[in-house]
């Protein structure tokens, strides 16, 4: 029987310390924030140009992107796609359980941030206000304006 697959989703794989990457949709540049940090209704803020955003908004590039370089290996006029906007990791996690009792209706692509970032040229960078670190490309560091968690501005960027 032909597999349809009414809908695909995207589970980002996080790095070994739990960190998952974000893209800013407004400057476009990359940030990994552990989603254990962020309080799940609650916006946050691109560390370089103070956007706010959420979970959806800061992985919308990325989603495209990913859709593109794997194209389902289902026959194109079996597949219906729909982009699922409204999912947090929560329910994306939720749905991934529910996949084992209905597992024709979904279609899962997943992602590890190798694929979206160069994960050796990543570096931690320490936010003193919220005590929170977030990793970033290592050549975005003195952009670095302000604090994703509270927007706090980031007036000096010291090298060590
Ligand atoms: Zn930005
Ligand atoms: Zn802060």
């Amino acid at each position: 029987m032909e597999m349809k697959i009414i809908s695909t989703i995207i589970n980002p794989i996080p790095d070994e310390e739990g960190f998952h990457v974000f893209q800013c949709d407004k400057c476009n540049k990359h940030f990994l924030i552990a989603p254990l940090d962020l309080n799940e209704n609650t916006d946050f803020y691109c560390p370089y140009c103070g956007e706010a955003g959420g979970y959806m908004t800061f992985t919308k590039s990325i989603r495209k992107n990913i859709f593109k370089d794997h194209p389902s290996s289902i026959k194109t006029e079996n597949v219906e796609t729909f982009e699922n906007n409204d999912f947090d990791i929560d329910k994306i996690q939720e749905l991934l359980e529910n996949l084992k009792e209905n597992p024709m209706d979904v279609e899962v692509l997943e992602y590890s941030i190798a694929e979206v970032v160069n994960e050796d040229e990543l570096t931690k960078y320490e936010f003193i206000c919220c005590e929170k670190i977030i990793k970033i490309p290592f050549e975005n560091f003195e952009e670095v304006k302000f604090c994703p968690f509270c927007k706090g501005e980031i007036l000096l960027n010291v090298i060590e």
